[in-house]
């Protein structure tokens, strides 16, 4: 979504909001893709003594895979973000800073690229997860691990077969 900010430049105290919804489910993050629902995007531009502060806020309910246990769950996302729109660079150095294209920004490509920087590098079902077994494979968070029960009967039988020796 672009919007033209030509009047909000020249009216100082003056404000407009904006919502628009954003398809990122082709996004892939380590051979999955979260984002399945639309993003909702909800904003203001608003003139504050001359200045334009954008304000926005991305929000959507992420399907995940927790990396530990492998159970697929959802989460609640909401990404702020907020920049100055401005027709020219002071400095290099202020990243806040975005330049308006013939008094037009690209709303959708500002939230695209903040939402995208929020993305968790890992994904657990709950902070405290316990994962998988490495031996029996089940998942500690809901049942035990079966290891030590699973006795081979072949040695046990032998076992006793020495036993009964001594
Ligand atoms: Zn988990
Ligand atoms: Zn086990």
């Amino acid at each position: 979504m672009r919007l033209n900010v030509n009047k909000l430049l020249h009216t100082p105290g003056a404000s407009q909001d904006f919502r628009f919804e954003m398809d990122l489910s082709d996004l892939d993050f380590g051979g999955s893709k979260p984002v399945c629902r639309p993003v909702i995007v909800e904003g203001r531009v608003r003139n504050e003594a001359g200045m334009l502060l954008c304000e926005l806020q991305a929000q959507t309910t992420l399907h995940c895979v927790c990396d530990r246990c492998l159970d697929e769950f959802d989460r609640e996302k909401s990404v702020p973000y907020s920049c100055i729109l401005a027709e020219e660079k002071a400095t290099d150095e202020n990243d806040d800073i975005i330049l308006l294209e013939q008094d037009e920004v690209d709303l959708s490509d500002l939230a695209r690229t903040a939402f995208i920087l929020s993305m968790d590098t890992k994904n657990l079902c709950s902070p405290d997860c316990k994962g998988l077994c490495g031996g029996c494979g089940a998942n500690l968070n809901r049942e035990s691990c079966r290891c030590k029960k699973q006795v081979d009967p072949r040695l046990a039988k032998l076992a006793k077969l020495l036993e009964q020796n001594d």
